[in-house]
């Protein structure tokens, strides 16, 4: 039975959760982008699928009947210091819904004017981080990532002033929820217990319903968020993907890739790695990512401690415990990707080393990240092969190869095989931040979204490649090479 279903569950908590609010209406939206795809699984109704009726929706201009608009209340921990008060400034949830196999999703505007908790800020936002959120969240999507998606794109008519005026737009985005971290940190820093524990009550009845029925239902939440957050950080970093901004505020519940603002996929391979221009000490850089995600965790556990225990020194240890295994699980997720990106199907201890000194080679020969792996499938049998191009140090990679492909004839496995299923883990295209940057250009100079349309269509399906895009494999040249991504605030 095709019916849209709608909940308004966070709505129904009332404050301080979450203060109604409608979208400010824009002058003369235009359709930029629509996911037919999501809709069909979100059931909503056809007559707003790139009609005039959805652009009416997605721009803000009209509330429909079956939404409940809403800015959600949370604080956050920005690069280290914590803000009580943060909160939707320039995202409304419109409702939630429910799609045919049971599984609950919010869909919210980005950039429809001010909330109750803009601050300073104007509650709009860029063309160019719109288009940026669109494409990498659904190139996430198909590479497998945990992520919100993409449901419509927007141009709003109007102007947003930032270091020069750019173009409006609105992204509709889809998440299975948009709880953070911070959520918790506001309840938390107001000392409402009995909120917070409503709060977590409703967190996990809705994304974590198995813990109720645990000996302590908000120590098994705890657990489980680790979890989620350990595979995802693993994700990221066997992508080569930089989220930018891993302050608490923008680190779910859910465990899925949320907020996408200076984020990337790395070129060349560089442990340090930053792109975004505001971290200037390299805070989240690549590989301080997982270190951050447990930072960012043991600010959920504190502010959890109240429902814990009722004394709080066995409160400090029950959320230790938890926490001390966020280190193991993330490792054992990161070996078990790596292994598969080069051809290892039961890894075992020693294969870190195998893949650490593959990273020091990258690294040391700057190697391009996403094409070594996806040309290692290339170099089993023959190390002269594939790979082998990006490295200068030619002897460090033929002794690296040796020993790898030793490992792989341990496996008895056909060659051939193992190469098609490192082809299938490899992602032959990414969302390069030249090619992302160079889309974002061409439709805000000249209002054209052929590139931007060409590369969503190619990271749909990012193992294959076809030959009319066989650019977007390839790392930027010199003069193509983009240092910063933006914040789009
Ligand atoms: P972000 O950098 O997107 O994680 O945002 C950090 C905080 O600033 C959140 O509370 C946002 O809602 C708020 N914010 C970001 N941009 C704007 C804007 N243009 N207007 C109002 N609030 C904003
Ligand atoms: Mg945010």
């Amino acid at each position: 039975m095709n019916s849209f279903s709608i909940r308004h569950s966070l709505a129904a908590l009332g404050a301080p959760f979450s203060q109604p609010c409608n979208p400010t209406p824009v002058s003369a939206p235009q359709w930029l982008a629509f996911n037919t795809e999501l809709a069909a699984e979100l059931r909503l109704p056809q007559q707003y699928w790139h009609s005039d009726e959805g652009l009416a929706v997605f721009s803000g201009n009209t509330v429909p009947d079956w939404a409940c608009p809403l800015a959600h209340a949370y604080a956050g921990h920005q690069f280290g210091n914590f803000v009580p008060q943060l909160g939707d400034g320039r995202a409304l949830l419109l409702a939630e819904v429910l799609t045919a196999n049971n599984q609950h999703f919010d869909i919210q505007l980005k950039g429809a004017g001010q909330t109750p908790f803009s601050r300073r800020g104007d509650g709009r936002a860029p063309l160019g981080p719109v288009l940026r959120e669109y494409l990498v969240s659904e190139a996430m999507y198909a590479l497998g990532v945990p992520t919100t998606r993409a449901l419509a794109a927007v141009l709003t008519g109007d102007w947003v002033q930032r270091e020069t005026a750019e173009p409006g737009a609105v992204l509709t985005r889809v998440a299975s929820s948009h709880i953070r971290i911070g959520s918790f940190q506001y309840l938390a820093a107001r000392g409402d217990h009995a909120r917070l524990k409503t709060f977590a009550d409703y967190v996990i009845n809705r994304h974590y319903p198995a813990c109720a029925s645990e000996a302590n239902p908000y120590l098994a939440l705890l657990a489980a968020v680790v979890a989620a957050q350990a595979k995802l950080i693993a994700k990221w970093m066997s992508l080569g993907f930089i989220h930018g901004v891993m302050n608490t505020d923008n680190m779910s519940i859910a465990g899925e890739t949320i907020d996408y603002g200076p984020c990337a996929f790395m070129d060349s391979f560089n442990p340090a790695q930053v792109y975004s221009f505001i971290d200037t000490q390299g805070r989240y850089a690549w590989g301080n990512q997982p270190r951050i995600a447990s930072w960012n965790l043991t600010r959920f556990a504190e502010s959890l401690l109240p429902l814990l225990s009722v004394q709080p020194e066995q409160a400090v240890e029950l959320a230790t415990a938890v926490l001390q295994g966020f280190n193991g699980q993330n490792e054992a997720e990161f070996l078990q990707l790596m292994s598969a990106k080069i051809g290892i199907v039961n890894p075992v201890a020693t294969d870190e080393l195998l893949i650490r000194d593959l990273l020091n080679l990258m690294s040391a020969n700057t190697a391009d990240f996403s094409q070594c792996f996806r040309l290692l499938s290339r170099s089993v049998s023959n190390s002269s092969a594939g790979a082998a191009e990006l490295f200068a140090d030619k002897q460090g990679w033929a002794n690296w190869a040796a020993r790898w492909q030793q490992r792989l004839a341990e496996q008895s496995i056909d060659l051939i095989q193992i190469s098609q299923q490192m082809d299938n883990t490899n992602p032959a295209v990414i969302a390069r931040n030249h090619l992302v940057a160079a889309a974002i250009a061409q439709a805000t100079e000249q209002a054209d979204l052929t590139l931007f349309n060409r590369l969503h269509q190619a990271l749909a399906t990012p193992y294959s490649l076809s030959d009319d895009n066989a650019d977007f494999a390839l790392p930027p040249k010199p003069q193509q090479l983009v240092k910063n991504t933006f914040c789009g605030t």
